[in-house]
């Protein structure tokens, strides 16, 4: 039976999400890859329990994650049956509703019927009466805002999520909806956008608004799935993600065009004493609006590696210039 290690709270730094009484662990693990049932269940054992051991209190999931979809929410609901299940109360949970899950109109997007059903079955998957943090994946522009926004209030009034997030909003859109929680009373206390050094979109006013609402970010892809790495410096090894054909969204083209940049990076990181994985951690967790960076891992080892980059998340004026001009090249 898993015991847990019993240093786990002392090595991991805890970040208030805005202005709400959640903390969460600066590096969360997001179960979108590697956790379906197309992947070695021993191997996310490893990772998971592994990833606890070192403190990361916060697992992030979503119905559609796998594959195939629905798998990883499964998967983990076995782990926490079979090893984690006393440790329910040291464990924030997450899932989301939006994207394309069944077929029909109501198997994606916004409306109550899809956000309450998702929910239900996330629950069931999981094993869990509720979540700790209830995500809408996606804006949704055909669907009023306020039935969206009502749905998810829902969830918090039958005590099947405690707090409520968005995910891929703007920042218009965001604001909006956070005036419609602040008219019912919602728990509204997170985003979680994309950002990373390659993709900066969230400093144009996205901040701004987050701050303003006293709204956390948790951000996800900080090591823009694994090019912010030393990973793809020398190629692109066997079953890195780059090279599964079941990853869309990064490809040898996308390696290539970023290899310069990542080399220079590479270089800076190393007079900072980090590997580059710590360093754009690091510099994500710069904005103080940012409470938490979620990271993916293929194996515990990337993460024990990536968990040490709160040994040095001060950056001088000089360093972030000199990132910034990198960027701009
Ligand atoms: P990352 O940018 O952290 O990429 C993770 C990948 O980077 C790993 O799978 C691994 O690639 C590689 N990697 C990680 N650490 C190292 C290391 N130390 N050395 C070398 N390579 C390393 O994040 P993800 O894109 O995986 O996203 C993280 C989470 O964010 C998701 O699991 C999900 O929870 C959430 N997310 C949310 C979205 C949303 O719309 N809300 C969308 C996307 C993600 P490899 O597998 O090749 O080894």
């Amino acid at each position: 039976m898993y015991q847990a290690n019993t240093k786990r709270y002392e090595q991991m730094q805890y970040n208030r999400v805005g202005k709400s009484g959640l903390k969460l662990p600066a590096l969360s693990l997001g179960l979108w890859h590697n956790f379906g049932d197309t992947d070695y269940f021993q191997n996310q054992k490893e990772i998971i329990l592994g990833a606890f051991d070192l403190g990361i209190t916060h697992f992030d999931l979503a119905n559609n994650y796998g594959p195939p979809a629905g798998s990883a929410e499964s998967n983990f609901g076995r782990m926490l049956r079979e090893e984690l299940g006393a440790y329910r109360d040291e464990l924030i949970i997450s899932s989301k509703a939006g994207y394309y899950m069944w077929e029909g109109p109501y198997g994606e997007w916004g409306s109550k019927k899809s956000i309450i059903a998702s929910c239900d079955q996330s629950l069931k998957r999981v094993g869990v009466e509720y979540f700790d943090i209830f995500y809408h994946h996606r804006p949704d522009y055909e669907t009023p805002l306020e039935e969206t926004a009502r749905a998810l209030d829902l969830l918090v009034q039958q005590g099947k999520a405690l707090y409520i997030g968005v995910s891929n909003y703007d920042a218009q859109r965001t604001l909006e909806i956070s005036q419609l929680f602040k008219q019912l009373g919602t728990p509204f206390i997170i985003h979680q956008p994309n950002y990373n050094m390659f993709d900066r979109w969230i400093e144009e006013e996205l901040v701004e608004v987050l701050e303003a609402e006293g709204i956390g970010a948790i951000v996800y892809s900080p090591l823009a799935q694994g090019l912010l790495t030393n990973k793809y410096l020398h190629g692109i090894p066997e079953h890195s993600r780059a090279s599964r054909s079941d990853s869309p969204f990064l490809n040898e083209e996308k390696v290539e065009k970023t290899l310069t940049s990542v080399s220079k990076l590479n270089e800076l990181a190393a007079a900072r004493g980090q590997t580059l994985a710590e360093m754009a951690l690091a510099w994500n967790l710069r904005l103080k609006s940012v409470a938490s960076v979620i990271v993916g891992a293929s194996s515990l080892k990337q993460l024990e590696d990536n968990v040490k980059c709160l040994e040095n998340v001060a950056f001088t004026d000089q360093e972030l210039q000199a990132i910034d001009q990198l960027l701009k090249e």
